[in-house]
């Protein structure tokens, strides 16, 4: 992902913390005891059962005694509904949790499945049995997206994973959950054949899925060097629970040698590569007619376009082997030529550092750690002391200097609440938060949250990385929030102070010409940039025909090192979710249920019928949220009660015995119907209906 992007240690750009423990054994409106989503359900009565608690939101609400009275109706999607769903409930007609407010239940087989759950004729597909001369490279996830990056390739030997990246979410798509992965069925279906994972190097969307996928793919060894491993290891102390990891910490460009159970050998190397963060790598799979190669995210170390003796020596040796594919980083193949060096920036930001008259903060990405130590080193030189705001911040100053990457000076960093014991031009804050993020520590500072530090007109502040894009706003506010203390602001637009951690087309170009494949495959990336990676490759004299651009499950299948198939059916690539406890791939009707609640609420209608006469025993409950301010709607709330008693005692007129369930399906309507005349809305409408 973009350096400017999430990292592992990083301050993340998202709402959500770092601290990526599993969030939720508590209820965030402190309303209802947890309970975990009873996923793989059996019966089990909705836990959103409606609330009776005295009114907290101004919604008037009616205590009634609770009990839901069975089945509910499944939900369909909002919307014009299909005909044929109306009332569909399952056999037998009792016991399943949901109905309009739940549905996250295992459906027995008797049960049709819900179109919005499939791809389904992409989840059937099995793969037929690799001949001695083929291997299949399937992207998992990162094809269509930035984040989330996971390429398989399968050998006659056995399964090579690439990377379990996870990517963040969306309040708006997927509201409430914690993060995306990748689809692992087919490997969790073939982890027997799995023989390694290889991280290539420390960013979330590389490493994040991790916890939550090991246990699910089998656990297999995973190789990687020696950062990546300390960044891999501190994240999973947040997961305890999940299974010891069999990590290996690999040399610079050194090869690992895997045996599957037959006995035979599958040799795969890897090789430095230039990213954000140190330690970064490509790998090479060593298949019987050339390699795969797969670059991880990279960009390569140049002067004015000229790559580096370093750079030469890397690719020129992977260029004197048998590739047969060449996979590579599409994140910023929408720009042209060769990206800033991080030398310029280096050079920006100490200049910047000698010349600034009051305190400097530097705000960045956490995972940048040549870039910090880079600041730290020219501070010093420049006889200044330097506060580490964040916890991201600090944990990877921790992480450098366990990895002997930099020592600094005795009396360099100093806390904080120190900051007034020195001149302010003997000051650098360096610290997390240039995304804008609410909680990270520039935003803190900004909004006079810091409880040593408050800026003033003096203050310079370098926001040391690009905007990421969705970041947008976050970032126009924390400017906003800095300008107000009257301070100079310095960033990447108006000064070299960010290089990307990713290659421009014309380093890309370069990488390919050198590693000469058959075959060439853009990743890491949204669609538009892996063509526009395609398209340059194209231009610069690669054949079209022997281009890949792939979708998440696309199954390339090479023959002899020469014969491309592409498949037409994928791998199922549906996003698995982490939504708290529960990990999976069949939550649409949960989301589904969150957004409707998010945009129109829910209205809840609770009656006591009785099952001899039909009739309502009372008039009937109302209980809203998120729907209207029923105080001020009373009329409305009066004739809703009047229509329920009488759809109810219309319906249960002549029907013996009376069948609360039908009653419910028709009575949902007729509220839906006339909330929606009388609003414009379309709550999600819950009928408890008691027989007695
Ligand atoms: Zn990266």
């Amino acid at each position: 992902m973009n350096t400017d992007s999430p990292s592992p240690s990083g301050n993340e750009p998202h709402r959500r913390p770092y601290s990526a423990a599993p969030r939720r054994p508590f209820n965030p409106r402190g309303r209802r005891p947890f309970r975990p989503h009873n996923q793989h359900g059996g019966p089990h009565m909705d836990a959103r059962a409606p609330q009776t608690t005295p009114a907290a939101h101004g919604d008037l609400r009616e205590p009634a005694a609770l009990m839901s009275s069975g089945a509910p109706r499944e939900h369909a999607p909002r919307g014009p509904r299909p005909p044929q769903r109306r009332g569909f409930r399952p056999a037998g007609g009792r016991g399943f949790g949901g109905g309009r407010g739940g549905g996250h239940f295992r459906r027995p087989p008797s049960m049709p499945r819900q179109p919005v759950n499939e791809p389904e004729a992409r989840e059937l597909v099995m793969l037929p049995p690799l001949s001695e001369d083929m291997v299949r490279v399937i992207p998992l996830g990162g094809v269509e997206e930035v984040g989330r990056n996971m390429i398989a390739v399968e050998t006659p030997e056995g399964i090579i994973i690439s990377d379990a990246g996870f990517q963040f979410t969306r309040e708006t798509t997927t509201p409430g959950v914690d993060y995306i992965l990748p689809n692992t069925k087919w490997l969790a279906d073939n982890k027997d054949r799995i023989l390694a994972l290889f991280i290539t190097h420390g960013h979330l969307d590389h490493i994040g899925g991790i916890p939550f996928m090991m246990d699910r793919i089998g656990n297999p060894p995973l190789y990687t060097q020696y950062l990546t491993s300390l960044m891999i290891k501190k994240r999973q102390e947040e997961y305890p629970h999940q299974p010891q990891l069999d990590m290996h910490v690999m040399d610079v460009g050194s090869s690992v040698i895997l045996t599957n159970k037959a006995g035979r050998t599958l040799t795969v190397r890897s090789f430095p590569v230039t990213h954000s963060i140190p330690d970064s790598m490509g790998i090479s799979v060593a298949t019987k007619h050339g390699n795969i190669v797969i670059s991880g995210d990279l960009k390569l170390e140049h002067e004015d376009g000229v790559p580096s003796d370093k750079e030469q020596r890397v690719w020129g040796s992977l260029g004197k082997e048998k590739n047969i594919l060449f996979i590579a980083d599409s994140t910023n193949a929408e720009k042209e030529g060769f990206s800033i060096p991080e030398s310029k920036v280096y050079a920006t930001l100490e200049e910047i550092i000698n010349s600034v008259k009051g305190r400097l903060v530097v705000g960045l990405i956490a995972s940048n750690f040549e870039r910090m130590i880079r600041i730290i080193q020219a501070a010093e030189k420049n006889g200044r002391k330097v506060i580490l705001e964040g916890r991201s911040v600090k944990n990877n100053i921790d992480i450098a200097q366990l990895a002997k990457l930099f020592d600094p000076k005795k009396g360099t960093l100093i806390p904080a609440e120190a900051i007034n014991d020195y001149p302010s031009d003997k000051i650098v804050i360096m610290c997390t938060g240039a995304q804008g993020e609410d909680a990270a520590a520039l935003m803190r500072i900004a909004t006079k949250k810091h409880k040593s530090i408050t800026f003033n007109e003096r203050d310079t502040v370098v926001l040391s990385s690009s905007v990421i894009p969705g970041n947008e706003l976050g970032v126009q506010k924390l400017k906003d929030n800095l300008l107000r203390h009257g301070l100079t602001i310095i960033h990447y637009r108006s000064s070299d102070v960010h290089s990307t951690g990713h290659g421009n087309t014309g380093e890309l170009i370069w990488m390919r010409q050198q590693v000469n494949p058959n075959f060439f495959m853009p990743a890491y990336g949204f669609h538009s940039m892996l063509r526009n990676h395609a398209n340059a490759q194209i231009a610069s004299g690669f054949p079209r025909e022997r281009v890949i651009i792939p979708d998440n499950g696309t199954v390339i299948e090479i023959t002899n090192g020469t014969e491309l198939l592409v498949r037409k059916e994928k791998l199922p690539s549906n996003p698995m979710m982490v939504d708290g406890f529960s990990i999976g791939d069949m939550q649409e009707v949960v989301i589904r249920d969150r957004q409707a609640l998010a945009k129109d609420g829910m209205f809840v209608i609770i009656a006591t019928v009785n099952l001899r006469s039909g009739t309502l025993k009372k008039s009937p409950d109302i209980i809203s949220r998120g729907f209207v301010y029923l105080r001020e709607s009373q009329g409305m709330l009066a004739e809703a009660r009047l229509l329920v008693k009488k759809s109810i005692e219309d319906m249960t007129q002549g029907m013996n015995p009376i069948d609360l369930e039908m009653v419910k399906t028709q009575l949902t309507d007729n509220v839906e119907r006339y909330l929606f005349q009388k609003t414009s809305k379309r709550p999600m409408v819950i009928p408890v209906l008691i027989g007695v």
